[in-house]
């Protein structure tokens, strides 16, 4: 039997991965997403979604990603709940190794956006769910009535400081500049949140004997350190992009992004990045759609050329 060939496989069901699936499916192409987990990525862990467009209440990630995979799966695309373990991504037909088997596919879509950075501290790994987090909106109810730390001085930081003020006992912002970089848009409700700042200073060192009990703060300008007592900390200091399976595949720049631009076309012939993974000034929900949207029309143009 000969086996199939998808006109695209697509890595990774976040929104820029669905929004690809959507569109090459809806123009009659071939298509399958794996996913390792469940449909939406990191837009899956956010509660509530403010700013894609349409949804006048806002929207919970998690239903957002189930509308676009069942948005794309209307269509024809197949979602594979499958690991990829490797990948020739300069052969033809591409082949891509999964937990379920292999596929063959005449182009490949990266769509595997990025993972919470980690502060790179001792026990950080060990302590993980024993008090050490990296997403507020996953395991904020664990620390319900305790006292948590957020690192961090972005919009991921601020994001799970205001929905961990919901929950918990007191809530620390510890950031290591004295300016937040942030949207401006969180700095109203921050103000009435109860969170309390503790600038120009790092998380040095983690307190704990089986479980987080405290961190050591360093001040960055003095050196000075302190211990503060807390049950959670969550990490929010930004994230770095997925791409073990491209390494030595496609170029990155020097952040380990896919080096791809608005075309979303990699320095591999039939190989495409869109969403977090890629280099792009805006990471967003929105941004990653668009990114999917126009994917779709290189690929059709690449399988046009193929003929
Ligand atoms: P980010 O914007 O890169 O911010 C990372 C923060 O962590 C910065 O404040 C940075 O400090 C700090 N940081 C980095 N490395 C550190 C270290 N080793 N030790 C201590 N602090 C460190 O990352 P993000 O907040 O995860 O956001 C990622 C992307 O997702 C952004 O594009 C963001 O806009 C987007 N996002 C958007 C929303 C939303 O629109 N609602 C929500 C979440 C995320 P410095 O400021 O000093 O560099």
């Amino acid at each position: 039997m000969e086996e199939k060939i998808y006109d695209t496989v697509i890595i990774g069901g976040g929104p820029g991965g669905y929004t690809a699936a959507l569109y090459c499916a809806r123009s009659g192409l071939s298509v399958a997403v794996l996913e390792k987990l469940a449909p939406g990525g990191q837009m899956a862990t956010t509660g509530q979604v403010d700013n894609y467009p349409g949804f006048e209440e806002g929207v919970d990630g998690f239903e957002l990603g189930e509308k676009m995979q069942r948005g794309a799966e209307r269509f024809g695309a197949a979602t594979l709940y499958d690991e990829v373990t490797g990948a020739d991504l300069a052969a033809q037909p591409k082949r891509i190794e999964t937990t379920g088997g292999t596929l063959l596919a005449r182009t490949v879509v990266a769509a595997t956006g990025a993972s919470p950075r980690e502060l790179g501290l001792p026990d950080e790994a060990a302590l993980r769910g024993r008090g050490v987090a990296y997403c507020a909106a996953c395991d904020g109810m664990m620390y319900k009535d305790k006292t948590v730390v957020v690192a961090g001085g972005g919009n991921s930081a601020v994001a799970d400081a205001l929905l961990l003020a919901k929950l918990c006992k007191k809530v620390y912002l510890v950031h290591r500049r004295d300016t937040l970089r942030a949207s401006r848009v969180y700095l109203e409700p921050l103000k009435s949140s109860g969170v309390e700042f503790i600038w120009n200073s790092r998380v040095a060192g983690l307190v704990h004997e089986k479980k987080l009990t405290g961190v050591e703060l360093e001040d960055v300008r003095t050196g000075e350190r302190r211990t503060l007592a807390c049950e959670g900390l969550f990490v929010a200091i930004g994230r770095v992009p997925d791409t073990g399976l491209l390494r030595g595949q496609v170029e990155l720049d020097a952040q380990g992004y896919v080096k791809a631009d608005e075309t979303t076309r990699t320095s591999l012939p039939g190989v495409f990045a869109v969403g977090d993974v890629r280099t792009k000034p805006l990471r967003q929900i929105v941004t990653a759609a668009a990114d999917g949207a126009v994917a779709s029309k290189y690929i059709e143009d690449f399988l046009a050329q193929m003929e």
